[in-house]
């Protein structure tokens, strides 16, 4: 039997059994009671898949079942925070995890600079944004930094803005401006605390979003300070915004049946595509950045990929030690040592022969990126905002009125692709 048959296989249905214990909690909510009902009855049929595994499952399967089970638990967290947060006090009390000593967060920047008030148009986006449910996930956090921009002026280092810190805050202004249009909005996290990337995908479908966001800030191998790096350069100031892809590595989504997920693979594109598209034309104007980097840097980070990728394989062959991966949003499976599956292959090619490269709207990318991997069929992406390796942009970054732009025009993005 292949993995994807042992996986397929099992369907269950949401018994009453899951229902009555999610009724055990203490859900005041209506979205709660529902997500929370939701996780119970994907718990079951996981520990059911885990069983039916149990006689020899490969590696990889097992893998992707662990991490499901410990994405659930996390989804469980965090819905019942997301639908009802503490409030700010509790909140700081329970999580007193300082930005590091050395970098100058965008706390401090705040300190220092005058913020001059919110300029989004609430009543303009109204109509469109009115009763949405939009999970808005603030990416990195905690332990998980992300990029780190450094911004120098001839060699000497001027300051520095974490990309943690950057997305939370921008994030938390998409979610004012959006709850001011009367939208119902789920933030992942509100403070510098470390989350699973299952349970945020995870928590986005069972809050059954309307849109789910992911906010990032890209950097790149050129300006990257960590292994052997560190030369500024400028230039690369391009917007990406991605959306799921499936590989023919995936593994099949467990418990679920074939028809269903290429239902769910093949319909969902079509509304993340469009979101993307809209998100990127808002963004890229608010950024006045491009869909790409000019051709000369893009055959500079093409080479210096490829050096840091041998540097990294000489490496390993002495120390064994694994690279870190370049987003943490990417998907770090073990390689699969099977084919693909027949029905794999097959959802493969039809995704491609209806999403081919050139349909896709202006300044929006594909990778399998496990949040937007795990939201299914809601329609979702992630958004590279610009680059902190480029000091332009930082130096606008710095400045709360752009950071609020940022988040004005992912509002109107999302106004847009509601209004259609
Ligand atoms: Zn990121």
């Amino acid at each position: 039997m292949t993995n994807a048959q042992l996986l397929g296989i099992l369907v269950l249905t949401c018994g009453a059994a899951g229902m009555a214990a999610a009724n055990q909690h203490s859900a005041s909510t209506g979205p709660l009671r529902v997500a929370l009902t939701r996780l119970q009855a994907e718990r079951a049929r996981l520990e059911a898949l885990e069983q039916a595994a149990g006689k020899r499952p490969s590696r990889r399967a097992i893998w992707y079942l662990d991490r499901l089970s410990t994405g659930l638990d996390a989804a469980r967290d965090m819905v019942r925070r997301m639908v009802a947060p503490l409030p700010a006090g509790e909140r700081a009390a329970a999580e007193p995890l300082p930005p590091a000593a050395h970098l100058l967060s965008i706390a401090d920047v705040l300190r220092h600079e005058a913020d001059s008030g919110k300029s989004c148009s609430a009543t303009a986006m109204a109509g469109p944004l009115a009763g949405r449910r939009i999970v808005v996930d603030a990416g990195h956090g905690g332990k998980d930094q992300g990029a780190t921009g450094i911004c120098r002026r001839a060699g000497v280092e001027q300051f520095r803005l974490q990309e943690k810190d950057l997305t939370l805050d921008v994030a938390q202004r998409v979610a004012d401006k959006l709850r001011q249009a009367g939208a119902t909005v789920y933030m992942t996290r509100t403070s510098d605390e470390t989350l699973d990337l299952y349970g945020r995908g995870i928590a986005g479908r069972v809050l059954e979003a309307d849109a789910f966001v992911s906010i990032h800030f890209n950097y790149s191998v050129l300006s990257d300070p960590t292994p052997r790096g560190g030369r500024a350069v400028d230039g690369i100031d391009y917007t990406a915004i991605y959306v799921y892809s499936p590989s023919r590595r995936n593994l099949p989504m467990p418990g679920y049946s074939q028809q269903l997920e290429d239902r769910i693979r093949l319909d969902q594109p079509a509304l993340s595509n469009r979101l993307a598209g809209h998100l990127f034309d808002r963004v890229s104007a608010a950024m006045g950045t491009s869909d790409a980097p000019p051709d000369a840097v893009r055959a500079r980070m093409r080479a210096e990929t490829a050096r840091r990728a041998r540097l990294a394989r000489s490496r390993s062959k002495r120390t064994a030690a694994p690279e870190p991966s370049e987003e943490s949003g990417s998907s770090e499976a073990p390689r699969a040592v099977d084919a693909p599956s027949a029905a794999q292959q097959r959802l493969h090619d039809r995704f491609y022969s209806r999403y081919p490269q050139s349909a896709l709207p202006r300044g929006v990318r594909r990778s399998d990126f496990v949040v937007l991997r795990e939201t299914h069929d809601k329609p979702s992406v992630l958004v590279e905002t610009c680059f902190l390796g480029d000091s332009r942009q930082l130096t606008r970054l710095r400045e709360p009125d752009r950071r609020d732009s940022v988040a004005t025009a992912l509002c109107q993005g999302l106004a847009d692709y509601f209004r259609r």
